[in-house]
């Protein structure tokens, strides 16, 4: 089996033949993260391996498919979200997804939280506010640490 290691080199060799706009935007360098994470958790699980020898695949074909129009782009996608599903079926989260979650969480439960108050106790909006800032405050710590511990784990990608 190819290492991540001649994958990645593969990938880059390849790097030239596609639009430098369309590096940035279809996440190329994004791949040789997904050949490192699937040969690490490839050790102890037989999909690993399979997903790994599409990447192998679609590191030769990716030029092709993101120079050959709109069916070659979404195959492109319909193979790298294959990775990606794979890859969060171990646990991996994009960058800043968990931090995010956990402030929009907090924020809509400081909202939620601030209504019924306000339908409780019969005054102004400074309840609602103080509400809606605690949950964007608790939220945001909680969130932070979820994330900190998953960047420790080496689970963001
Ligand atoms: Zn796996």
């Amino acid at each position: 089996m190819m290492t991540a290691t001649e994958i990645k080199a593969k990938i880059d060799l390849h790097r030239q033949e596609i639009y430098k706009k369309d590096i940035a935007f279809f996440e190329i360098d994004q791949l040789k993260k997904y050949a490192e994470l699937l040969e690490k958790e490839s050790e102890h699980c037989t999909e690993c391996s399979s997903v790994l020898e599409r990447l192998v695949t679609l590191s030769d074909e990716y030029p092709r498919m993101l120079n050959s129009g709109r069916k070659g782009r979404q195959e492109y996608e319909q193979e790298t979200e294959l990775i990606w599903q794979h890859l969060q079926s171990h646990g991996y989260k994009r960058k800043g997804y968990t931090e995010n979650l956990y402030i929009l969480i907090g924020v809509l439960l400081g909202i939620i939280i601030g209504l019924i108050s306000k339908l409780l106790i019969k005054e102004d909006n400074t309840l609602l506010f103080i509400e809606l800032m605690l949950g964007l405050i608790i939220g945001y710590i909680i969130g932070k640490i979820k994330e900190q511990r998953l960047i420790k784990d080496g689970k963001t990608v």
